[in-house]
């Protein structure tokens, strides 16, 4: 397919040389009005985007594959295509082809990559887009970038919470050293040379970026330096991606390992924290909290839930401002609506700042920033205020960017276009020579009017018309039956078929005039609003900060106005393993029941009991009192309020979940194997300061296999982790651990049997369930009455020992013989208890076997 070099056009040998720099992209190579795509691009684009491949002549037979897009529908031809993961190098001509010489010069102006998504109408407002980068080793360090948001952190983590830091993040980019691919990343891979991740280099780019001397004024240390890698690698891709310029960052923000706890997967989905485990139904634990006012507020909301905390000076600063709000009421109604309105200021100004924003992103902003005083006011409003540091603090250094609302105000119409030059962006008196150019430019009207009607008069033609049209400009329009009337200065210009066009030497002076001036004051529009993105960058950093502290409130309002609705109560927190929590309810599930039938429950672990088995029948509510522990922890320790009438929460380092109901048949495992390893990796992580609920494990194998490994899990957990335990189970047999495990307790969820059915209680009650209730569920969900009489007679066999198959229940036995035929009473009992079986060789087994088989038949 390609030709010799030598015959190739020179258009050609351009793209080539341009496309060898983005191998890895689909490259959009700017033709005038299209921009094509050649060889295994089209072919790829063709198949992606259903678009028809031609060809194109190059030089001598050869022709290439080709595809185009048309420059006005690119956007959606580019969003297409990144989001099936692929990424698109934008190529522009960057001379006027009208006074080029030779091949127009082009070159790649940017690279659109999932991880590098700018156009607003692409990214979800109340979810971050982070570009994330790796730098592998212990600790591993991380940086990830929001491009839209100018959000920039620097982490540094344990590598075995790297995939509950990366599920935080949740990048649709990965950047990561040539050598170190990760094993399995849903996110699209970029791979970048190793070099590119040293630290020393990172400090540099660092610190140049910032313009700082040194990174000490970042915050960043020594402990940093894999995230400082990290942070150069991702800094110089994204500067490939854009090579006209960085995106304006904010200074990053350096997380420490350990300071967020981290949540894995099987915990996010479980409890399902903020995606439904069945995709798309159902309702989420940030469905229920997150009742922000602002976007920028509803993806906070989402990184707190996310990253819950583990020191208790953060976690009661937290409290603290939900407090102070949660207690007044009108205050609180007050602050929610003083933010509603305010628009995402965040990725505003980050578009502004770089002149990306149009016009009404201007007036967005604007509008935003007016919403601040009232913000304010509420702020200052709040009863004991004062109790809060970390309302005290955003309070502080409020900034209402007055200077700046002032001259968006005097500048901008009230609601301006959506592009320039569509209307009238800029506010007439606001700039004088703007004036100038859209008086003459309005005053057209006018003075078409007037011309028509002097020109009539002077040739007497009444029916003689000025008009305008694209091709020829402005002309006088006379019918031919008024030909000779004609004066000699008029200059024809155009036949019609019932009529002759004809300009004057006025009319065209008028012309030359009016049109350059419509572009004199497009241009200037222009020119003031690169003087309003100015404005708008030099002030970044700070209009940042009110974005944060925006958000900030918005959460805290929104976790109070939770806590007020549902009833919440502030914890207490202890250093201890104690976690006590009084008529707890689960948030979610409470919700989706009519009011007032949710039935709370008291939770009780402590280091005395350390471990709850919790036995009883499907669909009692084992699961949700498991899932509403792990939430109301969660809730805890990410600042929130919990759903309960009181609560005392010992801080956990982690919490683990395994719920049977997740299997990952997606991931072409079988249930049982995920759910073996998913246990497994609970009992490698869990500490004595975890939280580990586990929900019928076990289940996905044979019931004796199932009980033994639920066994031994259970006695791990309680004798070497040590960690708080609990453990939802069907097997009833489980119930004798409590007899060998001192710190065990068995509990029951509550049903009450009348007749052959059963009633949910749903109440939590010290004691093991003392069997299953499978039956009856059957029953319950409409099985027939002959299938479930047959399944209580089986159940009656082979709990009794029986063979099943062709066997019906035996009669009950006489009681009279049952008392001499006890095998109790078998002298042969007594031996068997006295034996020690695991101190037998086999031989002594069997020899022990054949002398009580030959004692039976000779008694
Ligand atoms: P399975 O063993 O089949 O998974 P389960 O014992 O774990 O059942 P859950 O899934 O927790 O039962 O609960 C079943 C249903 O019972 C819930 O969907 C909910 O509607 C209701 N329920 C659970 N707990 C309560 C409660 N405390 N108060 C009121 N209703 C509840």
């Amino acid at each position: 397919m390609t030709p010799p070099r030598g015959t190739e056009t020179p258009l050609m040998q351009q793209y080539r040389e341009i496309k060898a720099q983005h191998a890895d992209a689909i490259l959009f190579f700017r033709m005038g009005d299209f921009y094509e795509m050649f060889f295994d691009d089209a072919e790829l684009a063709a198949r992606e985007l259903g678009l028809t491949l031609t060809s194109r002549n190059n030089g001598g037979a050869a022709n290439v594959p080709l595809a185009g897009v048309p420059v006005k529908a690119r956007d959606d031809y580019l969003r297409r295509l990144v989001e099936r993961g692929h990424r698109v190098a934008i190529c522009e001509q960057i001379e006027d082809p009208k006074v080029a010489k030779g091949v127009v010069r082009r070159a790649v102006v940017e690279t659109v990559t999932p991880g590098a998504i700018l156009a607003e109408e692409w990214l979800d407002g109340v979810q971050n887009n982070f570009l994330v980068a790796i730098h592998a080793g212990t600790p591993v360090g991380v940086a990830a970038i929001d491009l839209s948001t100018g959000e920039f952190i620097l982490e540094s983590a344990d590598p075995d919470d790297l995939e509950a830091v990366l599920a935080r993040y949740a990048p649709r980019e990965l950047v990561v050293a040539e050598s170190h691919p990760p094993p399995d990343a849903a996110a699209m891979v970029t791979p970048r040379p190793d070099g590119d991740f040293a630290p020393a280099a990172g400090a540099a780019t660092l610190t140049d970026h910032f313009a700082l001397a040194t990174l000490d004024g970042l915050g960043i240390g020594d402990d940093d330096r894999a995230a400082v890698g990290a942070a150069g690698a991702l800094l110089r891709y994204v500067g490939d991606l854009q090579p006209a310029g960085l995106p304006q960052l904010a200074r990053p923000r350096v997380v420490r390992p350990g300071a967020a706890m981290p949540i894995d997967e099987m915990t996010r989905r479980n409890l399902e924290l903020v995606e439904p485990l069945q995709p798309g139904a159902g309702t989420t634990l940030l469905d229920i909290l997150d009742r922000t006012v602002t976007p920028m507020g509803g993806r906070l909301m989402r990184q707190w839930v996310l990253a819950p905390l583990r020191d208790r000076a953060g976690i009661t600063t937290r409290y603290d401002a939900v407090d102070v709000v949660v207690e007044d009421a009108r205050g609180r109604e007050r602050l929610r609506e003083a933010l509603d309105g305010v628009r995402d200021v965040q990725r505003l100004a980050g578009r502004t700042a770089v002149g990306r924003g149009t016009p009404r992103d201007f007036a967005g902003l604007r509008d935003s920033l007016a919403r601040l005083p009232d913000v304010l006011s509420a702020l200052d409003g709040l009863g004991a205020r004062e109790a809060s540091t970390l309302l005290e603090t955003v309070a502080e250094g409020y900034d209402l960017h007055q200077p700046l609302v002032d001259r968006l105000h005097a500048t901008l119409v009230d609601r301006p276009p959506v592009a320039l030059g569509q209307a009238d962006a800029v506010r007439p008196g606001a700039d004088a020579a703007l004036d100038e150019a859209r008086a003459l430019r309005d005053g057209g009207k006018r003075f078409i009017a007037e011309l028509q009607g002097r020109e009539r008069e002077r040739t007497g033609i009444p029916s003689l018309k000025v008009g305008f049209n694209r091709v020829f400009g402005y002309y006088i329009e006379v019918t031919k039956t008024h030909r000779d009337a004609v004066p000699e200065d008029y200059e024809r210009r155009q036949t019609l078929t019932n009529a002759e066009r004809y300009v004057t030497p006025e009319l065209k002076d008028y012309e030359s005039r009016v049109l350059g001036a419509e572009e004199r004051a497009l241009a200037r529009e222009r020119e003031i609003f690169d003087e309003l993105a100015h404005d708008v960058r030099e002030r970044l950093p700070a209009l940042q900060h009110t974005a944060e502290r925006l958000a900030t409130l918005d959460v805290v309002a929104s976790l109070a106005d939770v806590a007020a609705r549902l009833h919440c109560v502030r914890p207490t927190l202890v250093d201890d393993r104690t976690l006590h929590l009084t008529q707890c309810r689960h948030p979610v599930v409470e919700q989706m029941l009519p009011p007032g039938r949710f039935v709370p429950n008291d939770i009780r672990l402590d280091a005395a009991e350390r471990v709850m088995l919790l036995t009883g029948p499907n669909m009692a509510g084992k699961s949700t009192i498991l899932r509403q522990t792990g939430l109301a922890v969660l809730l805890a320790q990410m600042g929130a309020f919990v759903p309960a009438t009181a609560a005392t929460v010992g801080i956990v380092d982690r919490v683990f979940t395994r719920v049977g109901a997740s299997d990952n048949l997606g991931r072409g495992q079988s249930t049982f194997l995920v759910e073996m390893a998913e246990t497994s990796a609970i009992l490698h992580g869990a500490t004595d300061r975890s939280l580990v609920l586990l929900d019928e494990i076990g289940r996905g194998t044979a019931t004796y296999d199932g009980v033994a490994i639920a066994w031994a899990t259970t006695e791990h957990l309680h004798d070497q982790t040590g960690c708080k335990t609990i453990f939802a189970t069907h097997y009833h047999e489980l119930t004798q651990l409590t007899e060998e495990l001192q710190h065990a307790r068995n509990y029951n969820v509550a049903v009450r049997e009348v007749g052959d059915d059963i009633v949910f209680l749903h109440r939590l009650e010290p004691g093991g369930a003392d069997r299953s209730y499978g039956i009856h569920v059957a029953q319950l969900a409409g099985a027939p009455a002959s299938v479930v009489a047959r399944a209580r007679e089986i159940l009656a066999l082979l709990e009794s020992g029986h063979h099943v198959a062709g066997e019906r229940l035996p009669p009950p036995p006489d009681p009279q013989q049952l008392a001499l035929f006890t095998p109790q009473d078998h002298p042969i009992m007594d031996d068997l208890r006295n034996l020690d079986p695991n101190r037998m060789s086999p031989i002594e087994a069997l020899q022990w076997l054949l002398e009580v088989k030959r004692r039976l038949e000779r008694p």
